[in-house]
């Protein structure tokens, strides 16, 4: 007889990760597994507690996010058919203005939720399907939505709006700010084994696929680099970050391209990829000494130094850097040019021990603890899955 399972879905831009976990204990069980470059090439890879490992290329390259689910639900299906799923977690994009905290879905939600489509276009209705297939697959489960808004909602004002007229701001046009479950993990993590960091000011670097900062005070959001869209600030793999609105209506008006045209070219044509004209993915562009690669790079850890200065300003100082994320906690490289030159405001890396990834890489005597922590939004997942059932 098997135990009964949380199961989470963490749909990212090209991935969709999937974990069991035991609902007595909250531990990771049973399971494993990742659909890659969803978009051009997916790629599903598991691996089942007793060690059977599975791989495969989904037949259908094109059915992008929903395939991604199918692959994950069949798989479930064909290693655990008696597992009791007693609650499946979705990592949601997007809660709106509201939404503060992880919500039991039901069929009212479900439609607030789709309401937010226009807001996150690329994501949100991929992860609402997802929500459909979850509920198809296990009608008894729990549905629980956890959102990459809900973090940041306690923002000030300041950093909540733009400079647009009132009526927007009141609309829904705000800085929500993403990645919200790495950092509330980053935040449980910094509670747990770094209190007195935890309690003070904090600058968290989540460098992946998708990258943004955010500042905490108290384990609070304070400010995010990512604002109404998951395309502003930093640089990515594939998206501009911060662009001036006035090339927007340049692209417009002189190149004559519509809506769709500009979010292919913002969304997935640019970044490090375009930049570099190489790859979005740091592990290419560092073994590579193509110049433009090697710049592509030099522009990402600059912006992560501008934001980083903007941050401590918003937080009124820095008392620690986490660096997470594919990149943040894999790239040496990435680190050490970020805090390059950083000693004014009293970042000193500790070389060695960030070649060795640390986790403390701070220099002896370095004022500002600079830590690298892997993040888990599927942890995050589970946190609220098991929450919700004991409710
Ligand atoms: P996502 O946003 O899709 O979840 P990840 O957090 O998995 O992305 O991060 C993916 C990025 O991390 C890619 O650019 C990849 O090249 C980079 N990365 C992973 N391992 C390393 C490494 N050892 N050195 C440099 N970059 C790495």
């Amino acid at each position: 007889m098997l135990n009964s399972f949380i199961l989470t879905l963490n749909a990212g831009s090209s991935s969709l990760k999937t974990a069991f976990y035991d609902t007595a204990t909250g531990g990771a069980s049973l399971m494993t597994g990742q659909v890659d470059r969803i978009g051009s090439a997916p790629h599903l890879k598991a691996t089942w507690a007793d060690g059977t490992r599975v791989e495969r290329d989904l037949d259908n390259p094109q059915a992008g996010h929903a395939g991604a689910m199918k692959a994950v639900l069949r798989l479930v299906e064909e290693g655990a058919p008696e597992a009791r799923i007693e609650a499946v977690c979705h990592r949601i994009v997007h809660g709106g203005p509201d939404r503060t905290d992880s919500v039991v879905l039901t069929e009212a939600i479900i439609k607030e939720l789709s309401a937010l489509a226009p807001y996150a276009p690329l994501h949100q209705p991929h992860n609402l399907s997802g929500v459909r297939g979850a509920m198809e697959a296990f009608p008894d489960a729990l549905q629980v939505a956890c959102f990459d808004t809900a973090f940041h909602r306690g923002h000030p004002w300041v950093n909540d709006t733009f400079a647009l007229p009132r009526e927007y701001y009141d609309k829904g046009v705000r800085r929500y700010g993403f990645h919200g479950l790495s950092y509330d993990y980053i935040a449980s993590r910094l509670a747990a084994d770094y209190p007195t960091l935890y309690a003070g000011r904090v600058v968290v670097a989540h460098l992946g696929n998708g990258a943004s900062m955010c500042g905490l005070h108290g384990g609070r959001s304070i400010a995010s680099t990512m604002g109404f869209s998951a395309v502003d600030g930093l640089p990515m793999g594939t998206r501009t970050g911060q662009l001036d609105p006035g090339v927007l209506l340049y692209l417009m008006t002189e190149e004559g391209m519509d809506a769709a045209a500009i979010t292919d070219l913002i969304y997935r044509r640019s970044g490090l990829l375009g930049l570099s004209g190489l790859s979005n993915d740091m592990r290419t562009l560092e073994a590579s000494d193509d110049p433009a690669a090697r710049q592509a790079i030099e522009y990402f850890t600059f912006r992560i130094r501008r934001e980083l200065g903007g941050l401590a300003a918003a937080l009124g100082g820095i008392d620690g850097l986490v660096f997470t994320g594919g990149i943040g906690e894999h790239s040496a490289h990435v680190r050490a040019a970020v805090c390059e030159g950083m000693g004014w405001i009293g970042i000193d890396l500790d070389r060695q021990a960030n070649r060795t990834h640390g986790p403390d890489l701070t220099a002896p005597g370095g004022r500002v603890k600079v830590l690298t922590l892997a993040t888990d939004e599927e942890g995050v997942l589970a946190r609220e899955g098991r929450r919700h059932l004991a409710a």
